[in-house]
């Protein structure tokens, strides 16, 4: 498999409100092949958004060299399919026009285009929204015009920051199911920032950790289940261990 993200050395700090730096990512190397589900967990405030807006560009690093698909892409931004935590639907906008609207931006929206958008609409369950606005839609709605919308991005890459932690546990369950759906069908790597343990061994091939800031090895979990994936396999006994192990690891790590 090609490389579809290669961190190579990268150190990012940022100043603080009381003038000091504060370094996040020391030297951080770390690969994602192409058509991986690659889950990233940590405590809050270590730095899993930070990671994301760098593989976007909506950051720069210090050091290191960030490469996409084998290439050192200075302008990532619009390359990359971003889904931040928060649905980020424009409330002015319709579903149609939110979800279409990385396809405005590239003035990529003609005839075809629009046809294209509404048959996704589709198949993502939002036929009949299409002229409706983010408020009048429920929580998992929202999330697929969301994840739509990072689909019509164009990109192979797909960063989602813990898109369904709001969620209830019944619609987080029917998306997790309905996202590997997506995932297997379209071929895209998926990068998946999650607190949710579960969550993260039910939906990945790997889990990466950031356990110390600032980071400078994230530790690695292979997850040993196979695909496709169903709810019953949260109870097989590997799955049981894993998860009780990974809780115990992250449990270390949080200081209250
Ligand atoms: P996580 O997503 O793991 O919860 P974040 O990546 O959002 O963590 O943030 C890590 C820490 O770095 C937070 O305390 C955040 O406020 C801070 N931080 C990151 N980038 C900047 C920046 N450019 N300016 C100010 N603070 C930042
Ligand atoms: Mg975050």
């Amino acid at each position: 498999m090609a490389d579809s993200l290669v961190f190579e050395d990268v150190t990012f700090s940022y100043k603080r409100s009381d003038g000091k730096n504060a370094q996040i990512l020391k030297q951080l190397s770390f690969t994602i092949k192409a058509g991986e589900f690659v889950s990233v967990i940590g405590p809050s405030g270590s730095g899993k958004s930070t990671l994301f807006r760098l593989i976007s560009g909506l950051e720069t690093q210090d050091e290191g060299k960030i490469f996409m698909n084998g290439e050192a892409m200075k302008n990532r931004l619009g390359h990359i399919g971003y889904m931040a935590q928060k649905d980020g639907l424009l409330p002015w906008l319709t579903v149609l026009d939110n979800a279409a609207l990385p396809l405005k931006l590239k003035g990529l929206y003609g005839k075809e285009a629009q046809k294209d958008v509404m048959e996704q609409l589709e198949r993502f369950g939002l036929k009949g929204f299409e002229e409706n606005f983010p408020h009048e839609l429920s929580g998992g709605m929202r999330q697929r015009v969301s994840f739509l919308r990072a689909l019509l991005s164009g990109s192979e890459l797909l960063l989602l920051d813990e898109p369904f932690s709001a969620l209830d546990a019944v619609t987080k369950m029917v998306m997790q199911e309905w996202l590997l759906e997506q995932w297997t069908e379209m071929e895209k790597t998926i990068l998946f920032i999650t607190h949710d343990v579960e969550e993260a061994l039910f939906l990945s091939d790997r889990i990466l950790i950031f356990s110390e800031t600032p980071v400078e090895r994230l530790g690695e979990i292979t997850v040993p289940l196979g695909r496709p994936r169903t709810v019953s396999d949260l109870k097989n006994p590997a799955f049981t261990m894993l998860k009780e192990k990974l809780l115990m690891d992250l449990k270390k790590m949080v200081t209250i």
